[in-house]
């Protein structure tokens, strides 16, 4: 491994990671207290895709209990690896997995994470309840909403969302939690975080349970806390800039 990462010993990782972690953990606290939300009410979820198992081990250290991936190959590998050094930081962490996801890949992802923010297809709903059943699991379910701009990052038309939010809240083995959505790349995101609060809204009144809304990231979460944000989900204003990325 080059760059950053390998090039640091544990004890500089360690320190960086905390930097990292309390600046964001502040913006957090000043955005909720901007709109006049408590921040307990936002779980930060913290984006560790390229990033090794060793960091996990920190993050856990540090206190961070919810960590995200968005490839099955990469994340199963180093959950297994992190499970192997050190059980107890693997136990202790939620796993979020937030990419685009092949149908074929849906029985593995169903055996570790907790939930899944990137539901937007029936067929892969079905391949995950049937890998949760297997794995005799319930899995937290996001339907990913594709706002305007968005197209390539996944995501259902908005008015798709309530035909298959029924769908996934009939499913044995999942359990429908909320919405998600990545803010279009060169669009305003309080437009986009609007937007989708509003079909958060329309989806509680089906579904009073499924209550989360997954949206921003490292340089827009100030405005999804301003639009009701509960799961934020933030990679490199903690950990750096990925390597081997735009
Ligand atoms: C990588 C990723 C993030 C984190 O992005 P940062 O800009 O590094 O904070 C958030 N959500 C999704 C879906 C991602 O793929």
């Amino acid at each position: 491994m080059t760059g950053p990462v390998g090039a640091l010993p544990a004890a500089d990782r360690r320190e960086h990671l905390a930097a990292g972690l309390a600046t964001v953990r502040r913006r957090i606290e000043v955005a909720c207290a901007d709109s006049g939300r408590d921040p307990g009410e936002v779980t930060l979820v913290v984006v560790t895709k390229f990033f090794p198992a060793s960091d996990l081990a920190l993050l856990a250290g540090l206190g961070v209990a919810d960590i995200g991936e968005n490839r099955d190959q990469e994340a199963s590998a180093k959950l297994a690896e992190l499970a192997a050094v050190d059980p107890s930081a693997r136990a202790s962490l939620r796993v979020h997995f937030i990419g685009q996801l092949q149908t074929n890949k849906a029985a593995s992802v169903a055996r570790y994470a907790d939930m899944v923010h990137s539901l937007d297809r029936d067929r892969l709903g079905t391949a995950l309840a049937q890998g949760a059943q297997r794995a005799g699991r319930v899995l937290d379910v996001l339907v990913q909403v594709g706002l305007d701009g968005a197209a390539g990052r996944g995501g259902v038309a908005p008015e798709q969302v309530p035909a298959l939010a029924d769908r996934v809240a009939a499913a044995q083995g999942l359990r429908l939690r909320g919405l998600m959505a990545v803010a279009p790349l060169d669009a305003d995101p309080d437009a986009a975080f609007a937007a989708l609060a509003a079909l958060g809204g329309d989806l509680r009144e089906r579904h009073p349970e499924a209550s989360v809304l997954s949206a921003g990231m490292s340089g827009d979460l100030e405005a999804a806390v301003r639009h009701g944000a509960t799961h934020l989900r933030v990679g490199s204003a903690i950990l750096g800039s990925r390597p081997g990325t735009r």
